[in-house]
Formats: structure tokens, sequence, C-alpha cells
């Protein structure tokens, strides 16, 4: 099967679908791999290494024009209608944006978003949604901590004693789960808050300290459960809860990193004004939520702006919307390779293309063919 690797052209993207580590294996499989000229160049993958690997370098036209084109990002309007009929496409395609899904279905490509996939154990190898929240949650840290004009680690010196950063996490996922970590190691002092009550575990077993707001109906225990390892929105009665503890908390923090989502929604609103003018000088807020606010533009705080780094009320507040981007080399090798977990299930061994639709995965992922828009999520 011939396999193409378009650029990508999102602005800011700077990842890249396949890397010369799974074009080698898919060459190895007796596959064609064409990747266009300067794909991988932004992650760290020069042309030379993938042909080193045996894959061709084209231009736009030979990648798109591929029997299976593999993307980071889903296609613009112009690139969808590079696309073969017939084709197959795998990549994060958004399976909430209905008008995206419509121009794969209109391109008659049978499209495949990986984000769609179940939270399963089965499917945790080709989990894109984990592997670059994983990331985005370190990078927030750093980030952070490069904002911050103090330590993270409380230091004992000659000429004093500097005191440990206190980094309050806000949604702990996989995003805030490793923000966590990273925050540790750096030496903060950290305290997390979540709806989902096997959170607490997690993060205590992290050394953090979890900010406990108990369920006091059972219409609050029953949304904190969740559903499919997901968030649903919490009663108001318990959000106002939470905001007293956790103001209480921003206003006392050195740091704060926001990554609360709720699949399909805006995200909570989590750091107000009020709770950003409480801060003191020179603190800053990470939000990885950064543009799914019900604006668009702000994310778990109201002052955040996307894309943007601002300074309000003295308090530096980042909005970065692809912090995944920002560590290029080894979100494409862990993206890469969970594309090539997920062939693995349309491409078996020795057999051409099969869409098995009694896979669950499978068919939790598809989300066009045949000109139908099949799942939007
Ligand atoms: P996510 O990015 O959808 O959301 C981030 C976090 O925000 C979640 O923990 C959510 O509970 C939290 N949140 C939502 N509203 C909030 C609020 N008002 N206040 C505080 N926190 C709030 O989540 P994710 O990182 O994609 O992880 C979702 C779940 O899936 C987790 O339980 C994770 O452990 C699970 N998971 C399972 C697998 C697997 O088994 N294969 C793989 C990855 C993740």
């Amino acid at each position: 099967m011939q396999i193409g690797v378009p650029a990508e052209t999102a602005a800011g993207e700077t990842r890249v679908a396949v890397t010369p580590e799974t074009a080698k294996k898919l060459i190895a499989q007796g596959h064609v791999v064409r990747v266009q000229a300067g794909a991988g160049i932004a992650a760290a993958a020069p042309d030379a290494a993938y042909q080193a690997v045996g894959a061709e370098i084209t231009d736009a036209q030979g990648a798109w024009g591929a029997d299976l084109v593999l993307k980071v990002r889903a296609p613009d309007a112009q690139e969808a209608t590079q696309l073969r009929p017939g084709a197959v496409l795998v990549g994060s395609l958004n399976p909430f944006d209905r008008e995206g899904l419509q121009r794969l279905a209109d391109a008659r490509v049978a499209a495949f978003a990986l984000e769609a996939a179940p939270r399963t154990t089965r499917a945790q190898s080709l989990d894109i949604l984990s592997s670059q929240a994983n990331i985005a949650g370190y990078k927030a840290v750093i980030i952070a901590a490069n904002e911050y004009q103090r330590f993270f680690p409380m230091l004992m010196t000659a000429a004093g004693t500097v005191k440990a950063a206190k980094v309050v996490i806000l949604g702990v996922g996989v995003a805030g789960l490793q923000a966590i970590a990273t925050a540790k190691r750096l030496g903060a002092t950290i305290e997390a808050s979540d709806v989902r009550p096997s959170v607490k575990e997690q993060v205590e077993s992290l050394g953090a300290k979890f900010i406990d707001v108990p369920y006091e109906t059972a219409e609050e225990k029953e949304a904190a459960e969740g559903v499919g390892g997901y968030a649903r929105p919490m009663p108001p009665s318990w959000l106002e809860r939470q905001k007293v503890e956790v103001a209480k908390r921003v206003a006392a923090a050195d740091v704060v990193i926001t990554t609360a989502l709720i699949p399909g929604r805006a995200a909570p609103t989590l750091v107000t004004e009020e709770m950003v003018r409480s801060m003191k000088p020179g603190s800053v807020i990470v939000d990885i939520a950064a543009g799914r606010g019900a604006d668009g533009i702000s994310g778990n705080c109201t002052l955040t702006v996307a894309d943007q780094t601002v300074t309000q009320h003295g308090v530096r507040i980042v909005g970065e919307t692809n912090l995944a981007a920002l560590v290029a080399a080894d979100a494409s090798a862990l993206f890469a390779r969970n594309v090539l977990d997920f062939l693995k299930l349309i491409l078996p061994k020795d057999e051409g293309l099969k869409i098995d639709l009694e896979d669950d995965i499978v068919a939790a992922c598809l989300v066009a063919r045949d000109g139908q828009v099949t799942r939007a999520a």
C-alpha cells in the first residue's frame, strides 16, 4: 500500500505523524512510504533520515494522493480536496467538529479519528490523547518554571533560605498527573483537585496533597464517577464548594496549572478574575485548557487568552494551546507509534486493508466512510 505523509500546515504545528522509526517498520511490512519534503524537519526528522530507511521524498500532491494518508491534524478545506476518493485517512481528526467530518465524508475517504478510541487497556498503545496530554503536562510545568522568577525547590544557601514553590494543579487526568510528577521532580510542594474520586489515591501516590471536596448528595457522587473514565459536568452545589476550596489554594499558590476538561463541552471555569487578583505578584498560571472555554479564547481561567502569554494583576497567564508541539520530537515519536499501533488493526500482517467493525476500537474511530459521517462524537 502507498502511504502518504503530508507536511502539517496548521499554525504552530511542528509534529509529524510518521517518524523515520515508524516509516522503517511500515516499509519492512512491504508498504511504500511517501513523505512530503520537510514534513519532519521541525520534529528533528530531516528528509535524509526518512530516505535512509527507504522512504520516498515527494511533493504535497504525492503525499496527499496516497492510498493511506497519515496526519497529525485534520485536513483543511483545500487539503481535503487533495485526498483520493476511496483512500483511508488516519489522524487526530476532531470528532466533535461536524463540519470537518462532513468535509471528509464529501472527500469520500474512510477516516479514522484516533481521539475517539475507547479508554480501554487494549487501546492504550494507540491512545493519542494520553501520549500528547502526558507531554502537555510536562511542558506546562517547564514553562511555568521558566516564567516564574523564583526557584521551584527549597534551597538552604549561605545567603539564606529559599522556600519551595507552591504549585496547585486543577484537573488530574493524564496531563495533571504528569504535571504533578514534573513539579515534584523540581522540588515544589503540590496540591491538586479533580471531580473524580479515584484521583485522590493517584495524587497522593505522587507525593501531592488532594484538595478534598466531599460529595454531599447521591447526585453529586454519581456525576463525579464520570463516564468511560471521563468527567461529567458536576452539579452547581459541588462546584460552589470546590470554588471555595480552590480559591484558598490559588491565593496561596505561586504556580497554578489547570487541565480540567469535559469531552465535547466547554472547559469549566475554575480560576476567576477575583482569584487571579488574590494571587501574589509574579505568580504564574499555565492554562492547558486555553482556547477551550465557552468563548473559544479563555480556558479554565477566565483571563487566559489562547496562544498568548498575558500579565493580569501581576500574574503571568500562559495560554499556549498546543503544548505537545513544543516538544516536537518526542511528541511525534509517541504519536507515530500510536498511529502504527492503530494500523495493526486495519492493516493486519500479510492482508490488505480490513475495516472490521466488530472491533470496538476500529468502530469507535471510524468517523466517515462512503460519503457519510459515520460517527460524530
Ligand atoms: P481530560 O483531559 O478529559 O480531563 C482532564 C481532567 O479534568 C480529568 O481528570 C477530569 O476529571 C478533570 N475535570 C473535569 N472537570 C473538572 C472540574 N470541574 N474540576 C476539577 N477537575 C475537573 O482527561 P484525560 O486526561 O483524558 O483522562 C480521562 C480519564 O481517562 C482518566 O480517568 C484517565 O485515567 C483515563 N484514562 C484511561 C486510559 C486507559 O485505560 N486506556 C488511558 C488514558 C486515560
